[in-house]
């Protein structure tokens, strides 16, 4: 079985054709510019050379026809015919309060995308456009919607609702959701597996550090805990976003700056975080860490309260399991940047956590980096979210 992963932003479409018989990945690329000037798309085969392509993409759907085209392409394609895609697995954003699993499209699974524009106005409305332009361009593949907000759902009311007025949860579903779930979902059962832990040792805390960061908590794969909230604006500082701040902070500056929420907002996401720290330094973590080799004070700080944020929120996540079995790094940082995780798991030599510096800088594969008697396994588990979406596809297809 073959399976077509979208991810749609609202100017870009990344993909991956994954066979599913051996779960490797046959071809994957990235379309640019839909609807500007000057789109284009790298079609990536393994063993070839990168397939660049410049041609005008004004809709999804022209993106979606280029894409199977050069999927099918005598030169550089990797199928025959576009029949040998059998299903089609979409990342979408938001699910709402209404979608806690993955679901098949149909006309009632697109009008709750739909009824979730409002919730993520920047990603759902792109989401449902690289669904449609797929029913379009492929009559009768079924299309699966794969949500990020899924594994937050499995969080209880006292965890998920926001100490404000009930009528805005009852109105508007205002409630913490959390993001980067297909991620958290992946790491946390990949690890169970890894690691091999028995049923009733399965406390996860999953720390996703990348350009937009979040960490989980979750026991035997169900979310007890997690730091992004309404949007992926709350909790972690990341590259370019705030993470938790005091709602006063915004009332103060508006007022004062004389600028709308909406600026207020755009500053808060994007010109935040690690970026603002740095002196506008940089939002890149490697720009960050080479800076701050040389020197550079304002990189050091936003790197240290970065570590600062991760140490805060893997302490109360630890607290509200009752304690934990195994912690798991992922992502861009989490992945790669072997000091950052040595830094922040030194803060938890209390609790007997131990790194063993060998295993520690192993890169690429699931490893356990800590010693033999640490009192708690800690793990690299590389994330792959293409890979958990045509699964989920596969379940439901
Ligand atoms: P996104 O959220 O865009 O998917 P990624 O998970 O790819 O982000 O993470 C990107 C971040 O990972 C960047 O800040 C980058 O600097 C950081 N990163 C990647 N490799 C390394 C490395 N070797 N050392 C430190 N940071 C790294």
């Amino acid at each position: 079985m073959k399976v077509l992963v979208i991810n749609a932003g609202s100017s870009s479409l990344k993909y991956q054709l994954i066979d599913m018989e051996n779960e490797s990945v046959i071809a994957k690329g990235l379309c640019e510019r839909i609807g500007i000037e000057g789109s284009q798309l790298t079609h990536k085969v393994p063993g070839k050379e990168d397939w660049v392509q410049v041609n005008p993409m004004p809709t999804h759907e022209t993106a979606i026809n280029m894409v199977l085209s050069a999927l099918v392409d005598k030169e550089h394609g990797v199928i025959a015919d576009i029949k040998e895609i059998d299903a089609v697995g979409h990342r979408v954003v938001h699910g709402g309060s209404k979608c806690a699993e993955s679901i098949k499209i149909d006309e009632e699974a697109k009008a709750i995308i739909k009824e979730c524009f409002d919730l993520a106005p920047l990603h759902n409305p792109a989401n449902l456009m690289g669904i449609e332009a797929c029913e379009a361009c492929m009559p009768g593949v079924p299309n699966v919607a794969v949500f990020d907000t899924s594994f937050g759902m499995g969080m209880e009311p006292a965890a998920y609702r926001y100490a404000i007025p009930e009528e805005y949860y009852d109105k508007y579903q205002i409630r913490r959701y959390g993001f980067h779930g297909t991620s958290h979902n992946f790491v946390s059962h990949e690890t169970m597996a890894f690691a091999e832990l028995p049923e009733d040792k399965r406390r996860i805390v999953v720390c996703h550090l990348g350009n937009g960061s979040s960490i989980s908590a979750s026991i035997n794969g169900k979310c007890v805990d997690t730091s992004m909230g309404l949007t992926p604006l709350e909790g972690l500082l990341m590259g370019t976003r705030s993470g938790d701040i005091d709602p006063a902070v915004l009332q103060f500056i508006m007022n004062h700056d004389n600028i709308s929420i909406d600026e207020m907002l755009n500053i808060l996401n994007k010109k935040s975080g690690a970026l603002a720290l740095s002196g506008n330094l940089s939002s890149d973590f490697r720009d960050l860490s080479d800076a701050e080799a040389k020197g550079d004070e304002k990189a050091k700080l936003a790197l240290d309260a970065f570590k600062h944020r991760v140490t805060k929120y893997i302490g109360a996540y630890i607290a509200a399991m009752g304690g934990v079995d195994a912690i798991a790094f992922t992502a861009g940082i989490g992945e790669n940047d072997k000091d950052m995780r040595a830094e922040i798991m030194g803060h938890f030599a209390y609790l007997g956590i131990k790194i063993d510096p060998e295993k520690n800088s192993i890169r690429g594969k699931n490893v356990e980096i800590s010693t033999e008697d640490s009192a708690v396994r800690v793990f690299v588990i590389p994330t792959n979210e293409e890979l958990a979406i045509a699964r989920e596809t596969v379940r439901l297809a």
